[in-house]
């Protein structure tokens, strides 16, 4: 999984941009079940993590 990881954030890197599910309360897989996740740019469930 570590390897997900970083390859996101290569993926993030090149496209000058940062996913929401990186710091939303929902990113786990029972919580959320949007195919967009961990890489949704929009979205209307999004809330953040503290
Ligand atoms: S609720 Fe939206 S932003 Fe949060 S993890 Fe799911 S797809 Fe990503």
């Amino acid at each position: 999984m570590i390897y997900m990881s970083i390859w996101k954030k290569i993926l993030e890197f090149f496209r000058g941009k940062r996913f929401l599910c990186d710091d939303c309360a929902y990113d786990y897989p029972s919580a959320c079940t949007r195919p967009e996740r961990p890489n949704a740019t929009s979205c209307p469930d999004y809330r953040k993590r503290y």
